[in-house]
């Protein structure tokens, strides 16, 4: 009987909620003892302090890491979020989630994570650059095109890898584009990497709705969250002919049952930064967005915000999760138990901003530089073939989505682990 011996590193709520999904992924695929330990826990981490030198002279450290939580299949990959409440269990987790996504699509990729304790809206222009450039300097060997390759996620955007890919091609001294993916394109970044999540959530929304034989163009649409992942999955979903009635960022919602105008919408944000007193419609919170009555519910913000206490309360058809981890292990049992509710867990729904990562990536490698449409094609055909093998897991099994999509994500892992043996 295997037993890890581990300390309590990671310890946190949303640690521990990865690492139930993913004892029940491993109970439910019968992964012998000898291979479990070693699939679940990260392979390694890094925290580092970053001083800053402030606007006003003094300095601030900020603390950052990355975990990279599987090796196995590839350089590990994932995302560097920038926000005030970030924890390594967090990061942990996020790292966790990354090696199941990447494993479920089938790319070559471990999964790995990077966060940074800041607000960055606290932040000069000045001194997100040199926070960016710091970290990515203290990371210098431990990440690579081949060791680990980040991303821009919660907080972080193309303009912080561009400053991340300066610094690293600085130090080795000569231009490494394949160091970080989510670059500005003028640095090699790619066609439709900007886009690349929320254009898939909206895809696979499309695709599921197709199933429930709901037209898109009588759907409603609530969305928390309204960066990068929310407001793009809003734009791809209106382009369907969606009608989106409520969009929240982290002031508040605005609710709009005639329809959202999304243009104004982004207009507003990038003037004033936040959607408070956006004049769109009704302001709404964002716990009462959740349980707005609406067809597709898409969470695009941050984890665990579907809770036992409000997932009976939830009225959508589709739960499209575009953010991490969004609902809670005690929702999901509530939500499997209703059977009214399908779901599109999140490393199925947002995998299409990796997809496009990994395209990324391979342009870099090549030098070779694909057109918009063909990266969108290949993304939809990634995300066909992902969304047929889960149905098919679930099928077969009868699992949940959810489980569906981990246990195959986690059983690749496990295989190549299998295969590769024990070093030494
Ligand atoms: N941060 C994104 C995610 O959570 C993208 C990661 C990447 O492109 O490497 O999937």
């Amino acid at each position: 009987m295997s037993k890890a011996i581990v300390s309590s590193l990671y310890d946190s709520e949303v640690f521990k909620m990865a690492c139930r999904q993913f004892d029940k992924a491993a109970d439910a695929i019968n992964l012998p003892d000898a291979l479990r330990d070693r699939t679940k826990y990260p392979r390694r981490c890094l925290a580092v302090a970053l001083p800053v030198k402030r606007a006003d002279g003094s300095v601030t450290v900020f603390e950052g890491y990355r975990v990279q939580h599987n090796l196995s299949t590839g350089p590990s990959k994932g995302g560097i979020r920038f926000h005030q409440h970030v924890t390594l269990g967090e990061v942990a987790a996020l790292a966790m989630w990354m090696s199941w996504k990447c494993s479920l699509v089938g790319l070559p990729y471990g999964g790995a994570k990077g966060g940074v304790i800041v607000d960055p809206n606290q932040l000069t222009e000045n001194e997100l650059e040199h926070l960016s450039r710091r970290y990515m300097q203290e990371m210098v060997n431990f990440i690579g095109p081949h060791t680990d390759v980040p991303a821009p996620d919660v907080g972080t955007n193309e303009k912080i890898m561009g400053w991340m890919m300066d610094t690293y091609s600085n130090h080795v001294g000569h231009v490494v584009p394949a160091v970080v993916t989510g670059k500005p394109i003028s640095l090699g970044g790619s066609q439709g990497r900007r886009e690349a999540t929320g254009a898939g959530v909206a895809y696979l929304v499309k695709k599921y709705l197709e199933d429930l034989k709901i037209p898109i163009t009588k759907a409603t649409v609530a969305i928390q969250g309204f960066g990068n992942v929310g407001s793009e999955t809003a734009l791809a979903l209106a382009g369907y002919g969606a009608k989106i009635i409520a969009i929240s960022d982290y002031t508040g919602g605005i609710h709009n049952p005639k329809g959202i105008d999304l243009k104004k919408a982004l207009t507003y944000v990038q003037y004033q930064k936040v959607l408070r007193d956006f004049d769109g419609g009704e302001p709404i919170s964002n716990e009462t967005l959740l349980e707005l009555k609406c067809t597709v519910l898409v969470p695009a913000a941050l984890e665990r915000v579907i809770t036992e206490k409000n997932a009976s309360k939830l009225r959508c058809r589709l739960l499209a999760e575009a953010a991490n981890g969004p609902t809670t292990n005690a929702a999901d049992r509530i939500i499997e138990d209703r059977g009214d509710i399908e779901l599109i867990p999140d490393v199925l729904c947002n995998s299409g901003g990796v997809v496009v990562s990994y395209f990324e990536w391979l342009q870099n490698l090549s030098s070779f530089y694909w057109g918009r449409d063909e990266v969108i094609t290949k993304l939809f055909a990634i995300l066909d073939k992902a969304k047929d093998s889960v149905e098919y897991q679930m099928r077969k099994f009868k699992f949940s989505r959810r489980l569906a999509a981990l246990t195959l994500g986690i059983q690749r892992v496990a295989d190549a682990k299998q295969s590769r043996g024990l070093f030494p």
